[in-house]
């Protein structure tokens, strides 16, 4: 069997697409745009790549993007200052501050001081607390990305057995949470797993966000499972190149899965387009305006 691709790129065009129109209507009720700001701390290469690609992002969608981008030897207090002012600007609706922070700023803190209902991320304790009991809240952009594309895929996830490797607070626990909810039958693995060959064989979805590449091998996966590979691992190829490869050696496993996401053009795309989601949805939160179905 060679698996089908699930092409995350696309889905991605197809939702931000959508993400335009609503944010169009937005502006026709409430007369602003909905806003998002990012801040960035330091000069770190990866990052400033990230941070630039969301503010194209955002505006290509109509919203309105307040980047901050900050020295690398800015002060905590400095940054809760700037936070507790994006907290009450009335333009902004969602907050991201990018990870990871240089040493001397405790990333907890900074987390902590971001309003939870413009905590786009959903990585404040309160979000993270609302997603493990149930309750409506803002979910992290790559696991809630994720699971679009295994709704996308599946019809019914109730019952199927699901292995998420990997347990961070970004990606791991609260895609775990996110398949609970969908009532499957969830193992989270980790680097203290015993036996995460027979964990990821048994599972008809295999979630993996590790960052060690191609850690998953193709005879790991059960027949027919949907691997959803969040990794993104740069390894050196031929002639002094390099290349990105997932966490699941993709050649492998397209033999024997039933559908697989491709590293890149699987999960990344997805993971920008759902931070505009949940801005959008901030914005109407915020205008206390409904939110159309299917957002
Ligand atoms: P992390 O380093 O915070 O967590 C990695 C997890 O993997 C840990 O919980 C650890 O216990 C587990 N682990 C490590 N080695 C293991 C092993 N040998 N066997 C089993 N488990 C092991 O990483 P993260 O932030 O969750 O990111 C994971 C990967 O996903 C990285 O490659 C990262 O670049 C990628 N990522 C991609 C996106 C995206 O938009 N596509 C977003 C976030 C992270």
């Amino acid at each position: 069997m060679t698996a089908a691709i699930i092409d995350g790129k696309a889905f991605a065009a197809t939702l931000r697409a959508r993400l335009a129109e609503v944010a169009a209507g937005f502006v026709a009720r409430a007369g602003r745009k909905p806003g998002l700001a990012v801040v960035l701390v330091g000069e770190d290469a990866a990052s400033s790549v990230y941070v630039g690609a969301k503010g194209k992002a955002t505006e290509a969608a109509g919203m309105a993007s307040f980047t901050h981008r900050l020295p690398a030897d800015t002060a905590e207090a400095d940054l809760l200052a700037l936070v507790a002012t994006l907290n009450a600007d009335p333009a902004v609706d969602g907050i991201l501050v990018q990870l990871p922070l240089p040493p001397q700023i405790d990333s907890n803190a900074v987390i902590a001081a971001i309003d939870p209902d413009k905590d786009v991320d959903g990585f404040h304790p309160i979000n993270a607390g609302r997603l493990a009991s149930g309750l409506p809240g803002f979910v992290p952009c790559t696991p809630l990305g994720c699971l679009m594309l295994l709704k996308d895929r599946h019809e019914h996830l109730a019952g199927l057995e699901a292995v998420v490797v990997g347990r961070s607070n970004i990606v791991g626990k609260p895609m775990a949470h996110l398949l609970l909810r969908e009532s499957c039958t969830v193992t989270i693995a980790h680097s203290r797993t015993r036996d995460l060959f027979g964990a990821v064989r048994r599972a008809d979805i295999v979630v993996a966000a590790v960052g060690v590449p191609e850690l998953i091998r193709g005879d790991w996966i059960k027949p027919g499972a949907t691997v959803i590979d969040v990794g993104i691992n740069r390894i050196d190829a031929d002639e002094g190149k390099t290349r990105l490869v997932g966490d699941v050696a993709f050649a492998e496993a397209r033999e024997v899965a039933g559908a697989i996401t491709p590293v890149p053009g699987g999960v990344g795309p997805m993971t920008i387009a759902v931070l505009l989601r949940n801005t959008l949805v901030a914005a109407h939160l915020h205008e206390g305006l409904v939110a159309p179905d299917g957002l």
